[in-house]
C-alpha cells in the first residue's frame, strides 16, 4: 500500500512534547487531592485520572480542592490544540463507519488521558472538522483513518503555541 503521509512545518518535534508549556496546565503546586466540577477528573499523587470510584470517594473530603481541570478550561476558551478536517465524496458515503472509528479512538485515549478530548465535532459545508484538545489526539484520528480506510493525509504544526492540523481526504 502506498503511503501518502506528508510533513510540514518546522516544529513537529517540539510540538509533539510541548505539554509542559500548555497555558492550562497548573505548572506546579496544585492542591492534593483537586477534583474538576466539570468532567470529575481528578488529581491525586501528582497524576490525573478519570475515575468515577476515586471522584466517589473524594468529592465529600473536606480537603478536596474544587477547579476546572485544563481540559475543560480548554473546552470552555474554545482553544483546540488539534484541528482534523475530513473531506471527500468517500467520506460522507462512509460517514457512519468513519464516525464509529472516531468515536471508539475518542474513547480509548480519553481512557489512556483525561486530556486527551474532542471538543466538537461539526459539519462544514462537504467537510467535517473535528477539534481536540491536544495536538496528540488530532494526529493519532488522521493516522488512524488514514490506516483503515487510505485517503490522502497531511498533518501539519505550526503556530504559537502550536497547533497541529490534520488533513484527510479521499475522493472515491
Ligand atoms: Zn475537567
Amino acid at each position: 500500500m502506498k503511503k501518502d503521509v506528508r510533513k510540514y512545518g518546522i516544529s513537529n518535534k517540539r510540538g509533539r512534547q510541548q505539554t509542559s508549556l500548555d497555558p492550562f496546565m497548573p505548572q506546579e503546586g496544585l492542591k492534593e487531592p483537586s477534583l474538576c466540577m466539570t468532567c470529575k477528573t481528578v488529581y491525586q499523587h501528582k497524576h490525573w485520572t478519570l475515575d468515577p470510584e476515586a471522584y466517589r470517594k473524594l468529592k465529600t473530603d473536606p480537603k478536596a480542592n474544587w477547579i476546572n481541570c485544563p481540559a475543560c478550561q480548554k473546552i470552555a476558551a474554545g482553544y483546540p490544540e488539534g484541528i482534523v478536517t475530513l473531506s471527500g465524496s468517500y467520506l460522507w458515503e462512509h460517514e457512519e463507519e468513519i464516525q464509529r472509528i472516531l468515536k471508539n479512538e475518542e474513547h480509548k485515549a480519553l481512557a489512556k488521558n483525561p486530556f486527551e478530548r474532542v471538543i466538537r465535532s461539526l459539519r462544514d459545508n462537504d467537510k467535517l472538522v473535528i477539534e481536540t484538545t491536544e495536538k496528540k489526539l488530532a494526529e493519532h484520528l488522521g493516522r488512524v483513518l488514514h490506516k483503515s480506510h487510505q485517503g490522502i493525509l497531511n498533518i501539519s504544526w505550526s503556530g504559537d503555541p502550536d497547533i497541529c492540523r490534520v488533513n484527510w481526504e479521499r475522493m472515491l
